[in-house]
């Protein structure tokens, strides 16, 4: 059957000719989801952790028949002045960060000259954080500069904040890190 470039755009892939004519079969495109994947969920709000725009989210949950709450989808809240509904890359992937799989959920270390790296506890992490932050500051601590001038300050440690911390959390941790002495301090919203 002989169909002109103008007849092909005019019927449309549903059109008259049917996909069989066209060479393949359209019934599978053309059947349409009877049910939403969000259908009788739960409706929530929340907002996205990554950075300090704060933009606004609307969560979807439902109960299984286990009595386990599940999370079916995150999107951009319509009704939020900051986002009007968009989010970001990173935001679009909010859902990762609570269902991933593949997401970290424990501290992991590599020995020094190790090629691989092996789950440990929190306490070990911690402990082996601080003994690093303590030695490092110990061996590169400053009390002069070459004038001779008092500045007692660390030059072997940076810190860098992440931009979904609260003012407050920002507030301690500047605390913490100017009391060690740091001069390198920045923030993941400025780099
Ligand atoms: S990371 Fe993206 S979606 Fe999340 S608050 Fe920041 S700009 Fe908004």
């Amino acid at each position: 059957m002989d169909v002109s470039r103008r007849q092909f755009l005019s019927l449309g892939p549903a059109g008259a000719l049917g996909g069989s004519a066209l060479g393949f079969d359209l019934a599978a495109a053309t059947r349409v989801k009877q049910r939403l994947r969000i259908e009788g969920a739960t409706l929530g709000h929340s907002l996205c952790p990554y950075c300090a725009v704060g933009c606004s989210l609307v969560t979807y949950t439902r109960k299984n028949a286990d009595g386990r709450t599940e999370l079916l989808q995150i999107e951009g809240d319509p009704d939020s002045p900051v986002n009007e509904g968009t989010l970001c890359p990173k935001g679009a992937t909010s859902l990762q960060l609570a269902v991933s799989r593949r997401r970290v959920a424990q501290p992991l270390y590599r020995a020094p000259g190790a090629a691989g790296w092996q789950r440990v506890s929190w306490e070990f992490a911690l402990d082996r954080l601080a003994r690093n932050i303590k030695s490092a500051r110990d061996a590169t601590f400053v009390t002069q500069d070459a004038d001779g001038n008092v500045v007692n300050r660390c030059e072997g440690i940076a810190f860098a904040g992440g931009a979904a911390f609260s003012s407050e959390e920002g507030y301690l941790a500047t605390k913490l890190m100017r009391g060690l002495g740091l001069v390198h301090l920045e923030q993941q919203a400025r780099v």
